[in-house]
């Protein structure tokens, strides 16, 4: 930080700022964790200014030396972490991943069976906004209003009808197991390529503390920065024969030159995420979010699904007094950080979101347990039950703020 004070002290000053937000803060954000300081060094290493493009030995600039070193540890440590038959490491992120994989044997126009955005999908699953849904005719399965879990039988229907030629495991806001098995012999049933998108579950899975998808699919894809821990940024792994297609579909197809810094902060965490440092927190992330669910479902919250199998916890507030957007800012000023997430019950109400999704990763990198994690549960809930009151927040953001200096940051240091 040394050069940076130097040559733009309001950026330093920045920097320095978000550090202490995040020291004196409960992140709760279910997309987000404290990331080892390793792997904030290697991004930040020269490797971030190498033009590359193309794979290893086979580039299209000189000067590769290192940097085909750097994407060949990812590869080799990345397909033998997650048991993958082929790996690429290149997406840029989630979305870019996703992209690749469905141009990589997709035409456009191809039907694509994906789960619904208020029930749990992601944008890049064809949502009207995002391009894939221009690309792509997406049709959407839904959870089961009573259980509020995924329906297989359902879905099984959906796709006898629909004839996808490719389905969608996998979720942004869903806080259960996908049986990946029964979605293989789903899309065997009709043909389509299975591709799961792990991106929320990729740490839980390394550490084996969730099934995995790999043996099941075609294609699975991640991000990095979630429960991984890694750096930014996304990964394909897939069954040998398509990976000839997702290089090209990655490069030329979908990107230009990929970000080596990154790259060598997804060998990184792949060879951290072997640590019992990793697999201790990802047990505890596990945990903690099914304390999280308890202590809610104790104090009558309405809590999506009954549970939760993994790192995420979805409130619904609709029988609450509180919308997601005034208890996210509620909490916020009380110094809990997490995000509102539309709910199924939303999807008839343009622009209503009434839940709040809360995740379970970093406040476990942070060495919170049991005791910790019914203390937030309380003081999330005096807070959100007297928005207006300022005494009650400023008291709950004090409460919040001990919690914090008792658990620091460590950033891998000591877990
Ligand atoms: C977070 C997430 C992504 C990520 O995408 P980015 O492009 O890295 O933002 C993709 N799919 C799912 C299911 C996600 O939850």
């Amino acid at each position: 930080m040394l050069y940076l004070a130097n040559d733009d002290p309001e950026l330093a000053k920045l920097v320095i700022n978000e550090e202490s937000r995040l020291e004196t803060t409960l992140n709760l954000i279910a997309a987000e964790n404290h990331s080892p300081q390793s792997i904030l060094e290697i991004m930040g290493s020269v490797f971030n200014t190498k033009t590359i493009e193309g794979y290893p030995g086979k580039r299209f600039h000189s000067g590769c030396i290192h940097v085909d070193k750097v994407e060949n540890l990812a590869i080799t440590r990345g397909k033998s972490l997650f048991g993958a038959e082929y790996i690429n490491v290149q997406p840029h992120s989630g979305t870019s991943a996703n992209l690749a994989v469905y141009f990589s044997v997709l035409k456009t126009g191809d039907r694509v069976l994906s789960m619904s955005l208020p029930h749990g999908g992601h944008l890049s699953h064809g949502h009207k906004a995002s391009i894939t849904s221009k690309c792509f005719d997406f049709s959407h399965y839904k959870v089961n209003s009573e259980t509020e879990m995924i329906d297989y039988d359902r879905v099984r229907e959906m796709a006898l009808s629909v004839k996808p030629r490719m389905i969608v495991a996998g979720a942004s806001s869903y806080p259960r197991l996908i049986d990946y098995e029964k979605m293989s012999q789903i899309a065997g049933e009709v043909s389509a390529f299975l591709l799961a998108d792990m991106a929320h579950l990729a740490g839980l899975v390394a550490a084996k503390v969730i099934p995995s998808p790999v043996p099941h699919c075609d294609f699975v894809t991640f991000t990095c920065y979630k429960t991984m821990m890694g750096g930014r940024g996304g990964v394909i792994l897939c069954k040998e024969t398509f990976g000839k297609k997702i290089d090209k579909a990655v490069f030329p197809g979908c990107q230009g030159t990929s970000a080596v810094n990154l790259i060598a902060a997804k060998a990184l965490i792949f060879k951290l995420a072997r640590e019992e440092k990793f697999v201790s927190i990802q047990k505890k992330t596990i945990q903690n979010a099914r304390i999280m669910a308890e202590a809610l479902m104790e104090k009558d919250y309405h809590i999506i699904s009954g549970g939760t199998d993994n790192h995420q916890v979805l409130i619904d507030l609709t029988s609450r007094s509180i919308s997601g957007k005034s208890a996210e800012d509620c909490l916020e000023s009380a110094g809990i950080i997490l995000n509102r997430n539309v709910v199924p019950k939303d999807e008839t109400t343009l622009g209503k979101v009434s839940g709040i999704r809360l995740g379970s990763g970093a406040v476990s990198a942070r060495g919170m347990g049991e005791p910790q994690i019914r203390k937030i549960v309380e003081l999330m809930d005096m807070a959100m039950m007297n928005p207006a009151k300022k005494a009650v927040v400023k008291e709950v953001r004090n409460r919040v703020l001990k919690l914090c200096r008792e658990f620091p940051v460590n950033r891998f240091a000591e877990a």
